[in-house]
């Protein structure tokens, strides 16, 4: 029988219409783009027309699509420009609960004598626009908050945000690497200045990412070296990947309807069915505003590595939040962000769906899981059934 994989929101299967696209700039159209000649040319629209595919999931102008890597160096190259733009400013605003791509990235920065304002998350793991607005300074060069929240899906308020970073001419970037192709995003309408995508995120091959760059805003390039991605990001393009990134927006935006409806009720049946079915257990993050295809829950007074290991055995792929994602021990910086109680901090595991999720699937699990929880509890030290409930104290 075939894995069951929950376990999109660290990477995706790619599309068949992806690797379709891909495949004659693997096997016949080697030209490089910027190349005279005709073979080059016919490689060089190939690219156009994938920027073009990706600005229209977006909402934005093809100029506005910056080629890169991945996920992380669009961070990087957004958090880097917005400092080069002022170099009078040293302070940072972000959230405690960024992805190590911006995280790290601040953290480095504090190192350098910068500022770095670290947002606190509620229980719900939501930022407070109230507390953001009362930080913001005048030598603020950049807010960088994320659009959702790889652990949880919880979905931050970026118009608002955005809206505040204006009124104080603070540059605003979002890591939108979770909700693009999962939520609709009107680049158009948002008050958003740069925006990052990871292609390996939306049925796209990896190290593959977009860096969106509003037109106006001040970018000084991160990557140096050629005049490539009109001298915002040099090397030679990654054609294939390139390609297959253009066809699978062009995908997500087919399927933007269905991720609320579909993929978001297979979620909701899924938790739903493990919450009924496990005593103890609870999901975490809001759950309204929230990607259509994540769920985080935590059952209690288990270890999410143990319940990993059974549902890998049993076939079933997800991520537990609360091993670091830094590799070191202990919950995650999300959940303990968010101060999720010490008995549930460590039982947590993220269920993230996708398109390609079946009803069987979801029938699947929910067979397998409560058992595998019931199990666990049994043999838990720490069980309230056993009566020696405590985790040794703190969750920091
Ligand atoms: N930002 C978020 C929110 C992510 O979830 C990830 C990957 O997990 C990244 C950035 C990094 O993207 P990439 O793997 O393409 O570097």
């Amino acid at each position: 029988m075939n894995p069951i994989y929950f376990d999109n929101n660290a990477t995706t299967a790619i599309a068949p219409e992806v690797i379709e696209a891909m495949q004659p700039y693997l096997l016949e159209h080697f030209g490089n783009p910027s190349s005279f000649y005709s073979i080059a040319r016919c490689v060089r629209r190939a690219v156009e027309e994938a920027r073009a595919q990706i600005a229209g999931l977006l909402g934005a102008t093809a100029e506005e699509v910056i080629f890169t890597s991945c996920g992380t160096e669009s961070d990087n190259a957004a958090l880097n420009s917005a400092l080069e733009a002022f170099p009078d400013r040293r302070h940072v605003i972000t959230t405690a609960v960024e992805h190590p791509a911006v995280l790290n990235f601040a953290k480095r920065l504090q190192g350098k004598g910068y500022r770095v304002t670290f947002l606190p998350v509620d229980r719900k793991g939501q930022i407070d626009c109230a507390h953001l607005r009362a930080v913001l300074a005048d030598d603020t060069a950049v807010v960088s908050v994320m659009h959702a929240n790889n652990e949880t899906g919880v979905i931050f308020p970026i118009a608002e945000i955005g809206a505040l970073c204006r009124e104080r001419g603070i540059l605003f970037h979002t890591d939108a690497v979770q909700s693009v192709g999962k939520v609709p995003i009107d680049l158009s309408e948002l008050p958003v200045d740069m925006l990052s995508v990871s292609g390996h995120k939306l049925h796209a091959p990896k190290g593959i990412g977009v860096l969106y760059v509003r037109k106006g805003v001040p970018f000084t390039p991160y990557v140096i070296g050629g005049h490539q991605e009109d001298g915002h990001r040099a090397g030679t393009e990654n054609v294939a990947s390139i390609v297959g990134l253009g066809r699978a927006c062009a995908l997500a935006r087919e399927h933007l309807d269905a991720e609320q409806t579909t993929v978001s009720a297979l979620r909701d049946r899924l938790e739903e069915g493990l919450l009924a079915a496990c005593p103890d257990s609870m999901v975490n993050g809001d759950r309204v505003s929230r990607l259509p295809n994540t769920t985080n829950i935590s059952f209690g007074y288990v270890e999410g590595e143990a319940i990993l290991m059974k549902l890998d055995a049993a076939g079933i792929c997800a991520s537990s939040g609360s091993a670091c994602s830094s590799g070191s021990d202990g919950p995650s910086h999300v959940l303990r962000a968010m101060a999720v109680p010490a008995e549930y901090i460590r039982g947590s595991i993220r269920f993230s769906l996708s398109r390609y999720t079946t009803d069987d699937e979801i029938d699947r699990a929910l067979a397998v899981i409560p058992g595998i929880i019931a199990d666990l509890r049994r043999l838990s030290p720490w069980s309230p059934d056993r009566g020696t409930a405590c985790w040794g104290g703190s969750t920091e």
